[in-house]
């Protein structure tokens, strides 16, 4: 169990984020949720999943495209709860067109969000995590991180960048308890993806299931979608101690995607 671990997922008031936030909570461990808004409803999603859970959780208003909202976002974590165990860096957004119509503000919310909040988050985070002589750092990648799709440049970008940054996080901490991976999803079914499947029907004249499995998982052989609670499951495993020596790596979850 992670009784007694804290950790700070970011971005987790949806989608994955939010999934690996219960998976955590489930299992014990105290848990700061974080996107950029400040609303009652965030603040209640906190209060639901502690009643659900029996855990402690906390939600804390910070924009990863900040470096500094980055850092407070930990600090604050161990203000609240005394340290910080487990960082999953999982806040992330897309825009999709091609290189020479992509507007330039665009990319950069894409690399600050996706790709430098890791790095601030880390660099706040690891001194406690040393200082504790154990930590575990999960960083949210994609298949994207590993392969390409056209009009996705900042995104396949970032995502590099994030595995490529996981590995260096796993290099500066072997041996000190502390591991850094990147998990790699392919389709995840999230409210976002849920919402464009009404659209995908019509446009293409399918039913559900066949836009699903035609047009959405096209590329995923498995032809199902990944859940959020088995990205937080494999998160949690990341957490054990079975996963002590699995560091600076790779765990795609893609229904065979990076396969092909
Ligand atoms: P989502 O839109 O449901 O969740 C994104 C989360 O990030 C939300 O909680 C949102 O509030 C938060 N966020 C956005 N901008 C932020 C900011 N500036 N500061 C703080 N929080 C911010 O999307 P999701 O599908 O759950 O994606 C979560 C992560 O998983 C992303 O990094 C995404 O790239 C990755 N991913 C998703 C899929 C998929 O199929 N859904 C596949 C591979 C990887």
């Amino acid at each position: 169990t992670l009784n007694g671990k804290v950790a700070v997922v970011t971005g987790s008031n949806s989608g994955i984020g939010l999934g690996i936030a219960q998976v955590l909570a489930e299992r014990g461990a105290k848990v700061v949720i974080n996107s950029f808004t400040d609303r009652p409803e965030d603040h209640q999603l906190a209060a639901q999943i502690a009643t659900d859970t029996g855990s402690e959780v906390t939600y804390v208003a910070a924009d990863m495209s900040s470096g500094d909202d980055c850092r407070a976002l930990v600090e604050k974590a161990k203000a609240r709860f005394g340290s910080v165990d487990i960082l999953v860096n999982n806040a992330g957004i897309q825009h999709v067109e091609r290189i020479e119509d992509f507007p330039p503000e665009k990319w950069d919310a894409i690399i600050a969000i996706n790709l430098n909040s890791a790095f601030h988050t880390s660099a706040a985070a690891l001194p406690m995590m040393r200082a504790a002589g154990w930590g575990r750092i999960v960083n949210i990648a994609s298949a994207h991180g590993l392969t390409a799709s056209p009009f996705k440049s900042a995104y396949v970008a970032a995502k590099h960048g994030v595995v490529g940054l996981s590995k260096v996080t796993a290099l500066e901490t072997a041996g000190e308890g502390i591991t850094c991976n990147a998990i790699c999803p392919g389709y995840v079914l999230t409210p976002l993806v849920e919402a464009q499947i009404p659209d995908q029907m019509k446009t293409h004249n399918m039913d559900r299931e066949t836009v699903i499995r035609e047009v959405m998982l096209a590329r995923q052989p498995s032809r199902q979608f990944a859940t959020t609670d088995q990205i937080g499951g494999t998160v949690a495993f990341l957490c054990s101690e079975d996963a002590a020596q699995i560091t600076g790596t790779t765990i795609s979850v893609d229904g065979g995607w990076t396969a092909l």
